[in-house]
């Protein structure tokens, strides 16, 4: 059993799993295919670089999550199931291992059928039209929330589709998740 199972790895879901691996939540990423990032390699709009390749903003995300002792594994996962009510949440991967955590952040950008055993819970809104956009959206509270125990981030969450957005959304479902957990704000300060 994790504390946080984290299903996609690209800046949203690496964001998330930092701030909970840092957090000392035990916590997995599962991820199958490339990031969206990976296509381009001259982001230009982050403040702390001029210029940044999405592969090296990819893999310095993974040595983040594994910095702070979480674990990435390289899995498609196929559904989402709940234990009990509420409970824990199981996820099946492509290979038909499973996964079971405490809390999910979802943050797969697109593909979302794998929710499905979950439809009863959810809640979703069509994407914006538009080059590049998503077909769907999981709709939240303002603090990443879908339902019990489940956060989206990212792509997944809204049609807002620059990376530092991804970042950011990755960062608040994380923060939310372990404050959640807590009962207490989340305070994340180096001193
Ligand atoms: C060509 C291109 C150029 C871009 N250029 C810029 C730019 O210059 N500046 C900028 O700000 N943004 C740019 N972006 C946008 C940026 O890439 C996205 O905003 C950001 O990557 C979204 O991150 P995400 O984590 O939500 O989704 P993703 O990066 O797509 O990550 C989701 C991950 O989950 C995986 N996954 C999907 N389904 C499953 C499943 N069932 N089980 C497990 N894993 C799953 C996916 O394979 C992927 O690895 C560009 C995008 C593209 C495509």
């Amino acid at each position: 059993m994790h504390d946080a199972l984290v299903i996609g790895g690209g800046v949203a879901g690496l964001q998330a799993a930092v701030f909970t691996a840092k957090a000392g939540l035990d916590t997995l990423v599962l991820s199958g295919g490339e990031p969206l990032v990976c296509s381009t390699d001259k982001i230009q709009n982050l403040v702390t670089h001029e210029r940044l390749a999405g592969e090296d903003l990819v893999e310095t995300g993974r040595e983040r999550v594994r910095e702070f002792g979480g674990e990435i594994e390289e899995k498609t996962v196929t559904s989402i199931t709940r234990e009990g009510s509420p409970g824990p949440l199981r996820a099946t991967t492509e290979s038909d291992t499973t996964h079971t955590g405490e809390a999910v952040v979802v943050a797969t950008a697109s593909g979302l059928d794998f929710l499905d055993p979950l439809d009863d819970e959810l809640e979703f809104t069509d994407g914006r039209e538009g080059q590049f956009t998503m077909e769907q959206h999981v709709e939240t509270d303002e603090a990443n929330r879908a339902t019990e125990n489940v956060y989206i981030a990212g792509l997944a969450n809204t049609w807002e589709y620059q990376t530092a957005v991804a970042i950011g959304d990755g960062a608040k479902a994380g923060v939310n998740l372990v404050s959640d957990r807590r009962d207490e704000a989340h305070v994340d300060h180096d001193w």
